[in-house]
């Protein structure tokens, strides 16, 4: 049986750890080549790439810091020049500042708004350059983008909430040339960001339905859902993997 992505190449931002490598990795077990950004950790990326290729699959790591608007489109493009084609386009890595809006500094709000809204947009507009019948633009989102359920989401909630208009505007714009362009909202899913042992993970875990953390592989199943065929007439949702947070 032919495998979903066979021949499809895809760009995961933020794919060293977390949820970006598990994405990264399912889409490769699906059969695409994939080329992934970091912005410090080069190890971790290496090790990636190193998994990517023992799946029999072209990978590359890009050092790419999503706050700058240069290195997002520049890693688009050498994602696309490498593999000579670029057909998914993963928008993953985030920065999670919460606190009490009296603690957020102008700094952050610059940051957060950088890397969580500015980096996808300029990476979508990177990748249609790209992208043809087929293409896909899957953004990770957050729950916390429609539900806050605790105090302290205000920069967090209000970046990744962006990400609904830029999925519908998208969605309608690229309709026509056969793309598909969605949303993903995780719940708390056990990562470095956010570990299922950290100091407010019992009262995150609570939040949800299931009562428990996801896991990176659990949000990466439905990206390959999204990214394959399976997900030929899905466009302009917003899907939540959120263990029923948002209910
Ligand atoms: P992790 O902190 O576990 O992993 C972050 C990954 O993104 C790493 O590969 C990291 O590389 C990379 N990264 C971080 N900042 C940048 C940057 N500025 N430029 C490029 N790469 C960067 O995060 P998660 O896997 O938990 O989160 C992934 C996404 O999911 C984020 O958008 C987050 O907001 C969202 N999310 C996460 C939830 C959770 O509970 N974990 C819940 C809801 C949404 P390096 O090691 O080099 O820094």
């Amino acid at each position: 049986m032919t495998a979903p992505l066979e021949g499809k190449a895809a760009l995961v931002t933020g794919g060293s750890r977390g949820i970006g490598a598990a994405v990264a990795l399912r889409l490769a077990e699906d059969g695409a080549d994939v080329a992934l950004t970091f912005q410090s950790g080069e190890r971790a990326a290496q090790e990636i790439v190193d998994r990517i290729k023992g799946l029999g699959r072209r990978a590359l790591a890009v050092r790419a810091d999503s706050a700058e608007a240069t290195a997002v489109r520049a890693a688009v493009d050498e994602a696309a020049a490498e593999f000579g084609r670029l057909d998914i386009l993963v928008n993953n890595a985030g920065a999670g500042v919460l606190g009490p809006i009296a603690d957020i500094s102008s700094a952050d709000v610059d940051r957060v708004l950088a890397v969580n809204v500015r980096a996808p947009y300029l990476a979508a507009q990177a990748a249609v350059a790209h992208l043809r019948e087929g293409g896909r633009i899957i953004s990770i989102g957050s729950c916390m983008a429609e539900r806050v359920a605790f105090p302290g989401g205000s920069l967090y909630a209000m970046s990744k909430s962006a990400m609904t208009g830029m999925t519908k505007a998208l969605a309608r714009e690229l309709g026509p040339n056969g793309i598909t362009v969605n949303l993903v909202h995780p719940g708390p899913i056990d990562t470095d960001m956010n570990p299922a042992d950290g100091e407010s993970a019992e009262m995150q875990a609570g939040l949800t339905a299931l009562g428990r953390y996801g896991r990176p592989s659990e949000v990466a199943a439905t990206v390959a859902h999204l990214a394959g065929p399976a997900g030929d007439y899905i466009s302009g949702a917003s899907i939540a993997v959120d263990g029923g947070f948002a209910v």
